[in-house]
Order: C-alpha cells, then sequence, then structure tokens
C-alpha cells in the first residue's frame, strides 16, 4: 500500500499541476488504493488543507527562502506546503514525520537536489517556535493570507458586496462543508431514511427548515452505502435544493433542464413532479449526460430523458415547456470550500455571453404562463442579476421567490432589483448561490 503523503501528494500534482477536479483526484486516489476509514481520512484532510490554505502556506515558506514560494519548482511548492501543513494543522503528526517525510518526498518527486532545501527551511521555522504568521490587519495583502483567497475574488466581493461581506464570504470559503443530502420521495420518506442511516452509526441530523434535506456526518463512502445504492438519496447542496425546487414543477408537465449534469435539480424536480410527467435533462457533454442518466436509473426516475444538446441551439422538441431550468455554467465563487482549485484558475471573462446565449435560448422553450428558473454557484454579479435582467426587456416578468414557503423561511440579501435573490453561506446552511425566477406572459 502506498505511503499516505504519496498519495496525497500525488492527488495535489493532477489538481495543481495538471487541473484535475479536487473532488474526482481525491475519489480515484481514494478508491484506487482502497485505504481504511482512518488512512483515508488523514489523506483527505492534508489534501484538502493544502488545497484550501494555499497562500497562506506559502505565506510562511516565504519567511526562510530568498525567492519567493510562486518561483520554487511546483512540486517542491507542493511539498513544503504539505510540510508546513503538518506542521501548523495536524497535531497528530510529530514534528520530525513532517519534515522527514517531506524530505522524502523530494525524492520521490524527482527532486532530490532540493531535499536539502525542504529540510532546511521546515527546521528553521521549527526553531523559530512553530509560529503561524499573519500580515498586519491594514495591509493589503492580509486577506490574500488570512483567507488563502486570491486578491481579485476578494477585491470583487468587496466591491460588490462591501467588506464586511466580503470578509464573512472569505471566512465562510475555508473549511469541510456539510453533507447535505435530498432524501428521495419517490422511494422513501426522511424518517425512514433517516432511520436506516442512523441504525449505521452514521449522525443525521434533518435541515431546520427544508423539508427532506438531510445533514449526515461520519458517512464514510457514500457510494457504498445500501441506501445509496437503492436510490433512496443523492448528494446535493441546500442552495442547490432550492434552485431546484424554485422551480415548482407539477405532476404531469413538461420540463426542461437545459445544463442538467450530474443531474440533482432535474431529480428534484422528478421529485415534485412525483415522477409523473417529462423531464428533458441536457448538457453539452455526452459523458455528462450518461451520468444524468445514470443518476436518474439508480433513484427510479422513469420520467427523465437524458439528451445531449448545446443550450445554445434551439431544439424545437424542447419548446412550449412548462418549467424551464437555466442552471448555467459559471465562475463557482460561491462553492470555493467544495472546490478549492477554483481560486487557482485565471478569472474567466467570456462567461456572462456564455450565460446570455444559454438563458436567451432557455428563454424560447417556456410556454406562455410557465416558468423559468435562471440560476448559479457563483457571487459575481455581472454573471447573475446582469444576466438575469435580459429577461425583463423580453415577455418575462419576475417571479417573487418570496412567495415560495421556503425562502421565506432564509434571509437572503435580498431582491437584487427585482431580479433574484442571492444566498450567503453565513445567513443560511448552503453554499453561496444566485436563483431568481421568470414568468413568461
Ligand atoms: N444543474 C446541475 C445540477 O444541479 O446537478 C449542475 C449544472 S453545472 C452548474 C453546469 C453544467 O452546464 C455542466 O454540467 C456543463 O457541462 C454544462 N454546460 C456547459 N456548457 C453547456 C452548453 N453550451 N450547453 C449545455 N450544457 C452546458
Amino acid at each position: 500500500m502506498k505511503n499516505n503523503r504519496i498519495i496525497a501528494y500525488d492527488a495535489l500534482s493532477r489538481v495543481l499541476l495538471q487541473g484535475a477536479y479536487s473532488n474526482l483526484a481525491l475519489d480515484q486516489a481514494l478508491r484506487r488504493e482502497g485505504l481504511p476509514r482512518e488512512q483515508s481520512a488523514f489523506v483527505t484532510a492534508l489534501f484538502y488543507g493544502v488545497l484550501e490554505l494555499g497562500p497562506r502556506l506559502d505565506y510562511q515558506m516565504n519567511a526562510y527562502l530568498k525567492k519567493p514560494a510562486a518561483s520554487l519548482d511546483p512540486e517542491i511548492r507542493i511539498i513544503l506546503q504539505m510540510g508546513f501543513y503538518q506542521l501548523l494543522y495536524m497535531d497528530s503528526v510529530p514534528d520530525r514525520a513532517a519534515v522527514d517525510e517531506s524530505v522524502r518526498l523530494a525524492g520521490y518527486a524527482r527532486k532530490s537536489s532540493a531535499r536539502g532545501l525542504v529540510n532546511g527551511v521546515l527546521r528553521s521555522f521549527l526553531r523559530d517556535g512553530r509560529r503561524e504568521r499573519l500580515p498586519d490587519p491594514a495591509s493589503p495583502e492580509y486577506p490574500e493570507v488570512r483567507y488563502a483567497c486570491p486578491g481579485w475574488i476578494f477585491s470583487q466581493w468587496t466591491a460588490q458586496y462591501g467588506p464586511e461581506t466580503a470578509a464573512r464570504l472569505a471566512e465562510a470559503s475555508l473549511g469541510r462543508p456539510p453533507l447535505s443530502v435530498r432524501v428521495n420521495t419517490l422511494k422513501t420518506t426522511s424518517e425512514a431514511l433517516a432511520r436506516s442511516l442512523g441504525a449505521r452509526g452514521i449522525a443525521v441530523r434533518p435541515h431546520a427548515w427544508l423539508r427532506d434535506c438531510l445533514l449526515l456526518e461520519g458517512t464514510g463512502s457514500i457510494d457504498g452505502l445500501p441506501e445509496y445504492r437503492e436510490g433512496l438519496f443523492h448528494v446535493q447542496d441546500v442552495s442547490s435544493q432550492l434552485s431546484g425546487l424554485a422551480l415548482g414543477a407539477l405532476p404531469g408537465e413538461k420540463v426542461v433542464d437545459l445544463c442538467a449534469a450530474p443531474g440533482s435539480k432535474s431529480f428534484v424536480a422528478a421529485q415534485t413532479m412525483e415522477g409523473r410527467g417529462r423531464i428533458l435533462s441536457c448538457d453539452l457533454h455526452p459523458r455528462k449526460a450518461g451520468l444524468i442518466a445514470k443518476g436518474a436509473e439508480r433513484l427510479g426516475i422513469g420520467c427523465l430523458e437524458a439528451l445531449c444538446r448545446d443550450g445554445r441551439e434551439y431544439d424545437p422538441a424542447l419548446g412550449g415547456a412548462d418549467r424551464v431550468l437555466c442552471d448555467a455554467p459559471c465562475s463557482g465563487l460561491g462553492i470555493l470550500r467544495r472546490k478549492p482549485e477554483i481560486k487557482y484558475r485565471p478569472p474567466r471573462e467570456a462567461l456572462p455571453a456564455l450565460q446570455r446565449a444559454l438563458l436567451e435560448n432557455a428563454a424560447r422553450y417556456v410556454k406562455p404562463g410557465g416558468r423559468l428558473v435562471y440560476s448559479t454557484c457563483t457571487t459575481n454579479r455581472a454573471e447573475n442579476e446582469e444576466v438575469a435582467r435580459l429577461l425583463l426587456s423580453q415577455n418575462f416578468r419576475p417571479f417573487p421567490l418570496q412567495s415560495l414557503g421556503i425562502f421565506s423561511k432564509i434571509d437572503p440579501m435580498g431582491l437584487c432589483d427585482g431580479v433574484g435573490v442571492t444566498l450567503f453561506p453565513h445567513q443560511m446552511e448552503g453554499d453561496a448561490f444566485y436563483i431568481s425566477a421568470f414568468v413568461r406572459v
């Protein structure tokens, strides 16, 4: 069996050097090695800790380097980040093991010439008393280091929501998110599922105000659970569930989900439709359309067709829909705690144009009197209300989300100029999210 730190290092390299998604890279690594629970908890903590706190860990090592961390060999930078993370945040790791294993990793990464550097930097840090440094709170670099948040993201939050909310968003972008699941009401009830998971020693807590949403702890690998394999639930963040519920799909209706993979909002629609009607769940990528079909099959949803479509191109077969969801690809600034790698990728300037094209096409599928929901998992107003607003110059009027019981329970940012709500993690348990709904007149 491979050494834990090598497994974490390999997975981190795949994300930081080869552009892999964090959840997939870690899942694959854990699955391949078939690690027992305790070891996989160690690898997971080290992997996400380093991904999440990269800039803060760089700041520590910069105090001992001649040139900044960014100019190191990328492999050595990752190894030092892992070393600092273990020394600062993993109480179970003896100092000596953190240093020696980091030196060994340099050899594994074929960077033996840097072993002395790794050893020297980590030992100097220990000699200095292993004290974490932070810049002066008044200095411009403070947010970037304190919250390990790239300057461009923090500046955008500050410009769009003010300094106080920016700090709260940055704070909420750290730490492991709660695991929330949506009960498949086509097959079971919340009570029955909670009992059955509880009997396995899993801590189950019903969400405070969102029906059929359970928060779980201590699950181990989800797809190993019989309840999962039997399709009694799917994993979905609270905010994402709200977006699916905002659609308000009823039994017998025709629903189009334009950017649907992996399908969680379509699955919520199938539940509110009590499994009757027609859901056309589209995604650009054939592999992703396959994922939707697989999920629907597991959940026993027979009214869903997974289609491979470019949501920007009109398909007459999707027309005349009662409900249309456009849950657009976005910058993901609302889900940094789930996908910390987003912080290290350059901003994608072209997103609003893609989102507009998708939304304009989505609008064409809605029948008069039908509802259109536009949502994203980002906080960026340029991708949210500034895109959604285009519907106001077409035949759409805003649908008041607060008229739905579930939205009256939360304290959202408020109506954004009459076009949607922005949900913030510090106001509810979910990810930061934008949801808007419109009715075709
Ligand atoms: N609604 C999904 C859910 O709740 O599970 C999440 C959707 S995710 C935010 C956006 C999806 O849009 C991705 O799966 C991506 O493959 C898809 N996508 C990107 N460009 C697209 C396009 N031009 N047409 C259709 N789907 C697209």
